[in-house]
Parts: C-alpha cells; sequence; structure tokens
C-alpha cells in the first residue's frame, strides 16, 4: 500500500469541475492581476478568519516582508524569532535590513517558549515574529502581554496555521498582522505561489494594500517603496473555489490525528504532538519525537509511506547566518528536535486503510 506524504488527487478531484469554471472566468476577463476574483477572495477571508482586512500578495515569504515593511523595521532593528521554523521566517527579517535574534522553542510544542523572550530584548528590538509551526499556534497571551509591555509589534507567521485558534481568536488576527501561504502543500493551497495579510488595523490595511503595488497611490506617486507582490487573478479563483472546503479538511486532518494519538500512544519509542488547552491544532504536519528517527524515517520509505523531517538544521547554524555568531548549544532544543521529529501523513483524504497501514508499520520497525 502506498501512503504518500500529501495527496493532491484526491484533494483535487472533487473540486475540479468548479476550479476550471472560476479559471475560465479569467481568460475571458483577462483580468490576470487584482482581478475581480481577488477582491472577492480577500472578502470570503476576511469572514472565515474573522477579520477587518485580508490584503492577497504573491507569496507566504512576501507577506511577512510587507508587514514588516508597513510596520515601519528595517536597519539597526531586531526581530525576535525561533530558529525551528521554516527559513522564511527569518529570511525575510534579513531582506529588510533587520537582524534575526533567535530564541528557543518548547519540546513538547515546538513553538517559541514566551519565558525566554524577554531576556532577548535590546534597546533594538521592534517586533516579535512566533510561528504557529505545524498548525498550532503559539501562545499569544504571553506574547501579546509581553509585545505590549515592551511596546514591540507582532507578526505571527501563520503560513501553517489558516483558520486555527488560539483562545477562541483565529490565529493571525491577534498581532497587529498575521501571515499566510498559499504555498500548494499548505492547507489551503494555490496552484502556484500565493500569500496574504490580515489586520484589524485600518491604516497599516491602507499601507499594505499599497506596499504590494511598489507603494504607490495614486497611480506613479510613491509615497513608500514596496513590492510588485499582487496575488494573481488565477490563484484566486482557485482558492475562492478551495476555501469552501477549508473547514471539513481541518475537521478531517483533526480526526486523522485523533486517530494517530488513540493508535500510537502506547509506543514508548515515540512521543505525540502535544496541544496546549488554550489552542487548537489543524495539523498542518502530525510531527513525532522519535527515537532513532533516521532509521524509522528509511523504514517508512521503504514500506512507500511518505514521511518528511521539518527541520533538519535550525536557522541559527544555517551557513548564510554565520555572521550572527552562533554556535551549536546556543538553542539546544531546536538543535535536538532537528534530531528526532519525523513527520508523517495526516492529510484530509488519508484513509483509514492508510493510517492502519502507517500504524502499523511505526509498531513493527519498533518490535525490533
Ligand atoms: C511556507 C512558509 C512560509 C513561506 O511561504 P511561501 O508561500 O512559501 O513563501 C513562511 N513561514 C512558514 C512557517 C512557512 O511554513
Amino acid at each position: 500500500m502506498q501512503v504518500p506524504m500529501l495527496d493532491l488527487n484526491a484533494q483535487y478531484e472533487p473540486i475540479m469541475p468548479e476550479i476550471r469554471a472560476e479559471i475560465e472566468k479569467v481568460f475571458s476577463s483577462h483580468a490576470y492581476k487584482l482581478g475581480p476574483q481577488v477582491k472577492e477572495f480577500e472578502e470570503d477571508m476576511q469572514s472565515f478568519c474573522n477579520v477587518k482586512h485580508a490584503i492577497g500578495c504573491a507569496s507566504g515569504t512576501d507577506a511577512i516582508v510587507l508587514a514588516l515593511i508597513a510596520l515601519g523595521i528595517g536597519e539597526d532593528d531586531e526581530v525576535i524569532t525561533t530558529p525551528f521554523t521554516f527559513f522564511a521566517t527569518a529570511g525575510t527579517i534579513y531582506r529588510v535590513g533587520a537582524k534575526p535574534v533567535f530564541v528557543d522553542v518548547k519540546p513538547d510544542t515546538f513553538n517559541i517558549d514566551p519565558d525566554k523572550i524577554e531576556a532577548a530584548i535590546t534597546t533594538k528590538t521592534k517586533a516579535i515574529i512566533p510561528v504557529h509551526l505545524f498548525g498550532q499556534p503559539a501562545e499569544m497571551d504571553k506574547i501579546m502581554q509581553i509585545a505590549g509591555k515592551h511596546k514591540l509589534k507582532v507578526i505571527e507567521d501563520n503560513a501553517q496555521g489558516i483558520g486555527t485558534k488560539f483562545d477562541g481568536n483565529v490565529a493571525g488576527t491577534i498581532g497587529d498582522i498575521g501571515t499566510l501561504s498559499f504555498f500548494p502543500s499548505k492547507n489551503l493551497g494555490a496552484m502556484g505561489d500565493g500569500g496574504m495579510c490580515l489586520t484589524n488595523d485600518d491604516d497599516l490595511a491602507g499601507k499594505l494594500f499599497q506596499l504590494r503595488v511598489h507603494g504607490e497611490n495614486p497611480q506613479y506617486y510613491h509615497k513608500w517603496v514596496g513590492l510588485n507582490s499582487r496575488l494573481d487573478t488565477i490563484q484566486a479563483a482557485v482558492l475562492l473555489v478551495k476555501l469552501r472546503s477549508l473547514q471539513s479538511w481541518s475537521d478531517a486532518r483533526r480526526k486523522n490525528a485523533e486517530y494517530y494519538y488513540k493508535n500510537l500512544e502506547n509506543v514508548s519509542q515515540i512521543s505525540l504532538p502535544v496541544t496546549i488547552k488554550k489552542a487548537e491544532s489543524i495539523f498542518n504536519q502530525f510531527t513525532l519525537k522519535a527515537e532513532r528517527r533516521d532509521e524509522l524515517l528509511e523504514y517508512l520509505r521503504s514500506k512507500d509511506i511518505g514521511c518528511a523531517v521539518y527541520y533538519p538544521l535550525p536557522l541559527h547554524l544555517q551557513e548564510c547566518f554565520t555572521y550572527l555568531d552562533h554556535k551549536k548549544g546556543d538553542f539546544p532544543i531546536s538543535e535536538e528536535l532537528t534530531e528526532k521529529v519525523i513527520s508523517i501523513p495526516v492529510y484530509s483524504e488519508l484513509t483509514k486503510e492508510q493510517q492502519d497501514f502507517v500504524i502499523k508499520t511505526i509498531k513493527q520497525f519498533y518490535s525490533h
């Protein structure tokens, strides 16, 4: 039996006619950039996320860059984030000329440890970028409290947690700006790249709408220097249709996660991911900590089970960040996680038979 890490064929099959029809409309209008579907999708996202403004852009990476620029963060500024995340979280901080300052994560949730943030704050600190890793929000209550106390901005990197909630609030709408990615493998994936900023602040929204078109307003007049980062109308057409299924997809991922919790809890060589009380997860990934991780990875792959290591090298040890002068041991929890984590298939269309096979194979691996 084959169990892929993600089955886009199964995801698209039932909705493909609707998507084709919506894309056809774009071919008729030829409004390839910021066409009517972009606006429609932005409005649907406002309702879905219960937020005042949704600003589509070209990628999740650009969404963070736009958020940083909108908040006036650049040269000589420091931005606090986690070293255990996808590269873009810190790459964008560097890209706007600021310095990424890392704070270690918690060993059970993999999210930034709020208790370690204050020690990293200096007079140059301007913002915190918590990441809602694998679909579970970081501890936004504590993070917002620290940010308020030190007058810092908060950008939620919510590329992996669209629609998930912390304490009843939709993740990505709690800080000053939240960012989303529509990379094809995210919970709401486009047929290419796409991203979005969310905010409840009217001024920031106005600025973000301008920044994604080179900061122009009116046309050919520029108050700020922005980017060319529009959301393609074809991608908006795809996302518009797919958004209608997102809630049911997230529910299915949760159900699949539940099934793993029930059936893997007795395997002593692995620890299952922990969701804290105030948070929920939409399980963009189901990530275990496993003994003999690399062998398990090989074993599962030899049985045609898709699995992956997110992430094999923490950001403070990346070659491009050597100038930050970090060494091994600086963020021991993140470093240990890179050696222990393994993500197994949890996508919505996974069948019970496939899940049983994954469970059986993991148990088989540890029985000898
Ligand atoms: C995917 C991802 C991004 C970047 O999104 P793109 O759309 O690929 O540019 C940023 N941060 C995190 C945590 C991600 O997982």
